[in-house]
C-alpha cells in the first residue's frame, strides 16, 4: 500500500482517475485503545462495520481480542486473519450448518438467540454442548438512534421469561444482549434499555452471567455531534452496577461504527458540474450508500492547491452509475467555484461506507492508500490536532 502524508498531498501528486479509499491506521488504533482502556467491560468489535483484514489486525494489536460475527464468511475471515481471537456469533437467526461449523471447526462458544426455536437449533447443531455462552436478545427501543434496529430482532416481552429460563438450562453462561440502534445520540438509550434488562431478570428469576449492551456507540458527522463517549460509558457502568446480577457477571459491548468510522475516508473526482449538482466518481453503489439512502451527511473538503477563496455553497452529488437513485442530497458545503477535475475528500466513511461497495454498472474499482494526517473529524483526537491538520500541509 502506498503511503502519503495527507489527502491533499495524494490528490495533487497522483491525480487519481478512480476513487481512492484513504486509511488512517493511527485513527483506528486510537479508537481501539480508547474502548479497550475506558469501556468498563469487554469490547467486542462488530465486524460487519468494516471487515478489512488490515483493520482487524490493527484492532487486535490495540487490545481488541473479541469479534462479533454474523455470517459464516465473517467467522472464517476472522478465524483466518486473527487465529487467537475469540469469536461471538451475535446474529439471532442462523443456519444450523453455520452453527455447527462455527462451533466444531472454529471454536465459537458464544451465540445469541431470540426464540425457543433458535435455542433448540443451537443445542441440536452443537450436539448438546455444555460449554455454550448463550445470549438472549431483548427487543429495545431505537428512539434515540439514527438507524433503527428495533423491528427485526429481539424477543417480545411476553416471551422473555420462558426464553431466559429455557436458555439458562442449556447454557454454561447465560447472557442478555440488545442493540439500541446505530448512532445512538444520547447515553439515555442505554439506561432505558438496561431498565428492560432489569425487568427481565427480576421477572424470570434467573442468574445472569453476561450483560451485553451491543453496538450503537456514535461517531461524529455534520449535524450529528454526540456527547463524549465517556458519558455513555459512565451511564452504562452505573446501570450495570445497579442490576440484580452476581458480582462476577461480565459487561460486554459490541461497537462497530465507533471503532472504525475515523479509519477511512474517500477521495473522489468531480467529472461534471450542473449548477449545484456535482457528478462525482463514487456514489450510492460505492461507499456512499448511507448518504444516498439514509440522507446521511458526511464532512467534505475541496482538495485543491492553492486553496479556493470562494465562499461555501450547498451542493448535492450524483454518483457515476446510470441510475437516478445514485444521488446524495447532502447538503455538502464546498467552495462555490468547484469545477470538473477538482478532487473532494469525503470523511468518516470507515464504518459501513467502505464495507458496502459494489461493482454495479462497472464502477466500484478503488485504490487504497495510507495517510497519516488526521481524520476530518474525531471523537478521540484533541480538537486542536484535527483543526491544525485540516490546514493541510503537503
Ligand atoms: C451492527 C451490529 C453491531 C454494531 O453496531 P454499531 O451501531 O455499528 O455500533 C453490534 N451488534 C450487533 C448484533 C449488530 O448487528
Amino acid at each position: 500500500m502506498h503511503k502519503h502524508h495527507s489527502a491533499l498531498g495524494l490528490a495533487t501528486a497522483r491525480k487519481p482517475v478512480q476513487p481512492v479509499t484513504l486509511v488512517r491506521p493511527h485513527a483506528a488504533r486510537r479508537a481501539a485503545r480508547f474502548f479497550a482502556e475506558k469501556f468498563p467491560g469487554r469490547s467486542i468489535y462488530a465486524v460487519k462495520a468494516n471487515p478489512s483484514p488490515d483493520l482487524l489486525a490493527l484492532l487486535w494489536e490495540s487490545g481488541i481480542t473479541h469479534y462479533d460475527v454474523a455470517s459464516i464468511a465473517e467467522v472464517r475471515l476472522v478465524a483466518r486473519a486473527l487465529p487467537a481471537a475469540t469469536l461471538c456469533f451475535m446474529h439471532p437467526v442462523k443456519a444450523k450448518e453455520t452453527i455447527a461449523e462455527a462451533y466444531f471447526t472454529h471454536g465459537v462458544r458464544t451465540f445469541s438467540l431470540d426464540t425457543i426455536e433458535e435455542l433448540e437449533k443451537i443445542v441440536r447443531a452443537t450436539r448438546g454442548a455444555e460449554d455454550l455462552n448463550l445470549c438472549v436478545r431483548l427487543r429495545v427501543s431505537s428512539e434515540h438512534a439514527k438507524l433503527s434496529l428495533a423491528a427485526k430482532f429481539g424477543a417480545e416481552p411476553s416471551e422473555i421469561r420462558q426464553l431466559l429460563i429455557a436458555t439458562r438450562q442449556a447454557s454454561d453462561a447465560l447472557g442478555i444482549c440488545f442493540h439500541v440502534g446505530s448512532q445512538a445520540m444520547t447515553p439515555a438509550a442505554y439506561s432505558d434499555a438496561m431498565e428492560r434488562v432489569r425487568a427481565a431478570i427480576v421477572d424470570a428469576g434467573v442468574t445472569v452471567d453476561i450483560v451485553d449492551v451491543g453496538g450503537g456507540f456514535p461517531s461524529t458527522y455534520p449535524g450529528m455531534e454526540p456527547p463524549p463517549l465517556d458519558a455513555y460509558f459512565a451511564v452504562i457502568h452505573r446501570a450495570f452496577e445497579d442490576l440484580p446480577i452476581s458480582y462476577s457477571a461480565e459487561l460486554w459491548c459490541e461497537p462497530g461504527r465507533a471503532l472504525c468510522a475515523e479509519y477511512s475516508s474517500l477521495i473522489v473526482r468531480v467529472e461534471k458540474r450542473r449548477g449545484a449538482e456535482l457528478y462525482i466518481n463514487d456514489g450510492a453503489y460505492g461507499a456512499l450508500f448511507d448518504a444516498a439512502h439514509l440522507g446521511w451527511r458526511f464532512p467534505v473538503a475541496l482538495l485543491r492547491e492553492p486553496d479556493s477563496n470562494a465562499r461555501d455553497m450547498a451542493f448535492s452529488f450524483y454518483g457515476p452509475t446510470c441510475d437516478d437513485l445514485d444521488h446524495m442530497a447532502g447538503p455538502f458545503l464546498l467552495p462555490a467555484d468547484v469545477a470538473a477535475g477538482d478532487y473532494i475528500e469525503i470523511g468518516m466513511l470507515g464504518a459501513y461506507g467502505c464495507a458496502m461497495r459494489t461493482g454495479f454498472n462497472g464502477f466500484g474499482a478503488v485504490e487504497t492508500h495510507e495517510v497519516s494526517d488526521e481524520p476530518m473529524d474525531s471523537l478521540y483526537a484533541e480538537p486542536e490536532r484535527v483543526a491544525a491538520s485540516n490546514v493541510a500541509t503537503l
